[in-house]
This record gives C-alpha cells, structure tokens and sequence, in this order.
C-alpha cells in the first residue's frame, strides 16, 4: 500500500522533515503568542508521523508547549505539546500544501488588522475559542 509522504525543509536546508499521510488542510491562530513567534500570522497543520533530520533548537514557550526552529536559518518548523506525539507543523516548509485550504481562524479578535483571510472556513475569537477549548494549542496568548 502506497503511503503520502509530505517532503519539506527550512530556508537553509539543514533540517528535512518528512510526514507521512498528513491532513491535507492548515488552521490560522493569531494568539499574541502566535503572532509574536510566526511574526504576524501564524499557520500550521497537525502531524503525527514524522521524521525530523538536523539540528533542530527547541523553545519551550509555555509550561505545557514547545516551539522548534532551525538554529542555523531561523524558519520556524513545528510546535507540540509536553507530553504527546502530535506536531503542529508550518505549512511554508512543504511545496505540496500550497493548495491545501484553510479550514479554521483562532483568535481573530487579536490578528492584525489587514489579515483577513478570505473563504468559508470556521472562525472564532479568543472568548469563543476557549469556551470550548481551554487551552489553545497549549498556550495562553
Ligand atoms: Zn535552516
Ligand atoms: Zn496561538
């Protein structure tokens, strides 16, 4: 049986990540954590299977949340939560998810005001947000 197998690396091509079977769509959080690390408008999809190869510096932006990056280049590669397996993965690193849609906008409440992102997918502001899910992403903005 034939897998999907997503190929991606940062700016400088040190680390390559590869995941396999991926979800095929990206969510948006503009959380002030988000939007500090991401530089304005922070992007990613979950991952579960996936191989990470070269250095990879990890920050750990939260009591229950870690941020990874390249130390060489600086691209922004994934975040996950203490304790599970589960990346939240930057989209930009892959050529393949380009046509991947969007389907979910957190914290809209807190975005820069000239990020409106177009289409009809779900969108919720920070009360709505963590009135189903108390801790976002593992962070708290
Ligand atoms: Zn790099
Ligand atoms: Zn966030």
């Amino acid at each position: 049986m034939s897998r999907n197998l997503l190929k991606g690396q940062c700016l400088c091509g040190a680390v390559k990540i590869t995941v396999r079977d991926p979800a095929g769509w990206v969510g948006v959080c503009h959380c002030d954590m988000c939007k500090r690390w991401s530089g304005a408008v922070f992007s990613s999809f979950p991952a579960k299977d996936v191989t990470v190869a070269g250095a990879v510096e990890t920050y750990q932006s939260s009591p229950t949340s870690t941020r990874s990056f390249c130390p060489k280049c600086g691209s922004h590669l994934y975040m996950q939560d203490a304790g599970e397996p589960n990346y939240d993965m930057m989209p930009g690193l892959f050529d393949a998810t380009r046509d991947w849609p969007l389907t979910s906008e957190i914290y809209t409440d807190h975005a820069l005001c000239w990020a409106h992102l177009a289409g009809p997918h779900k969108r919720a502001t920070q009360n709505e947000y963590e009135a189903e899910y108390p801790s976002p992403m593992g962070d708290k903005p």
